[in-house]
């Protein structure tokens, strides 16, 4: 059987992939069995930060593995420690808590704002808002954050305690608010799964205002939208807002599973031994990793993406068959007069991998693509979404 059958045969039906099965790569190259070239701006979803193969990263990550390649946490590793330092002095956060992936970062700052609440007034202020079209991971509890009734189905009952606000209404927060005895508010800074959908600067401002106001914990999500994704370490930081629990993972690792909540100050302490824990979280390999990433997502590399964005949002804006273009950074989602899946698969056939986002061609490159690289991507792009 080819690697295509095999899996069609054996792994679970979850998926539905390309056919393509790629092999190997470099930068923002990827090769696939047939050994066919490749752009890819998928990046697996905004996880290759710096592509494929980056030699940085391979450096740090088989370093650490020739060190020691897991401890457990009942012992203390300096690379988890480290990147837990250079996050906090990044951000102005104050503690780290270390998982395996977007959901379980999710997990992690809703339990922390239950708690948090629960001891400032009281376990009935357990309620946590969350966006109409949000997405905020897989498990039971998260498909119960994420405010899109598809994923519900089929799975209920969910996790309780969640209602959902429509997107930049803030009177609809309010509502839920005043109906609610409400532990935090819950958002992306882009709803990217949701169709690549920036918040209105206004509605952001205004959420931290009644968060700073009623004592409603600020969780930020930034799974997808972080690591200097959208040009700036962490896109809240575009905002001007001061969040008291940001999410990530995704690009964080670099290719390797790291999820991690930062903590701010109102909540550093909330945790306690005993009250959360993960085999996995702060694996040494997967956080020597991430310390090359962070490090390198610098204010050189962070004025590159804000130019390269710039360029691709010049470049599809009124292009024939193009309806409209969102997003943020090198985080971009096209609409376009053709089917999606149409374009995105005469795409592969010119040798440019792009994904989707509900109804839009999304755009997740390596941040360091070059300039060549971007330019000759865009091209295949715009002749396949045009219509002659
Ligand atoms: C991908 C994503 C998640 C889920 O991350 P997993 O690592 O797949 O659990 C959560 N939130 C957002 C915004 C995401 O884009």
């Amino acid at each position: 059987m080819s690697i295509q059958e095999l899996d069609k045969e054996y792994v679970a039906n979850t998926y539905g992939r390309f056919p393509v099965t790629l092999v190997s790569g470099k930068g923002a190259k990827v090769v696939d069995e047939n050994g066919k070239e490749y752009t890819d701006l998928g990046t697996g979803i905004a996880v290759n930060v710096f592509g494929v193969a980056d030699d940085e990263w391979i450096k740090a990550v088989t370093e650490q593995l020739g060190k020691i390649h897991h401890t457990s946490n009942l012992f203390y590793s300096e690379p988890c420690a480290k990147l837990a330092e250079t996050l906090c002095k990044r951000t102005g956060m104050k503690k780290v808590f270390f998982s395996n992936s977007g959901a379980e970062a999710n997990e992690t700052a809703v339990k922390v704002a239950r708690k948090y609440a629960a001891e400032k007034k009281g376990a009935e202020y357990n309620t946590v808002i969350t966006l109409k079209n949000s997405f905020h991971g897989r498990t039971i509890s998260m498909l119960a954050a994420t405010g899109q009734d598809t994923f519900h189905k089929d799975f209920l009952p969910l996790t309780e305690g969640f209602v959902y606000a429509e997107a930049n209404n803030i009177d609809d927060v309010k509502r839920l608010v005043s109906e609610n005895k409400v532990a935090a508010i819950m958002f992306e800074t882009v709803q990217g799964e949701g169709g690549v959908l920036p918040l209105e600067k206004d509605f952001v401002e205004a959420i931290a205002e009644i968060g700073k106001k009623e004592d409603i914990l600020l969780i930020v999500d930034e799974v997808q939208t972080g690591n200097g994704r959208c040009g700036a370490l962490y896109n809240y930081m575009n905002y001007g807002i001061t969040p008291d629990i940001v999410t990530t993972a995704k690009g964080i690792g670099g290719g390797l599973p790291l999820g991690l909540a930062m903590l701010g100050e109102k909540v550093k302490d909330t945790l306690k031994p005993g009250d959360h824990g993960s085999t996995f979280g702060g694996n040494p390999v997967a956080c020597a990793g991430a310390l090359s990433i962070v490090s390198r997502i610098d204010d050189t590399l962070l004025a590159e993406v804000r130019e390269k964005s710039k360029y691709i949002f010049d470049s599809f804006n009124g292009a024939d068959g193009v309806k409209s273009v969102s997003g943020a950074g090198l985080m971009i989602g096209i609409e376009c007069e053709k089917d999606v899946a149409e374009v995105l698969s005469a795409c592969r056939e010119k040798g440019v991998i792009a994904i989707k986002a509900k109804n839009k061609v999304r755009l997740l490159p390596p941040l360091n693509i070059t300039w060549d690289e971007l330019k000759a991507a865009v091209e295949v792009l715009l002749e396949a979404m045009n219509n002659e």
